[in-house]
């Protein structure tokens, strides 16, 4: 995914910047701590799709 893409991309909930987590594939909203997922190179911006962070501590997205 180009990091260009990411520079535009922000969270849906808090606008605030996401971290590309490229072993997973996922948008990390830290603020938030969801991951959203990115599904065939597309990000998928959508909370009800993300993923909870916070609910599973054990989240390899969470190496700040
Ligand atoms: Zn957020």
């Amino acid at each position: 995914m180009e990091s260009r893409l990411l520079e535009i991309l922000v969270c849906p909930i808090c606008k605030g910047n996401l971290h590309y987590d490229r072993e997973h594939q996922e948008l990390i909203c830290r603020a938030d701590k969801l991951a959203f997922p990115i599904k065939d190179g597309i990000p998928v911006m959508l909370e009800n799709e993300a993923r909870d962070l916070a609910a599973k501590p054990d989240g390899a997205a969470a190496n700040a």
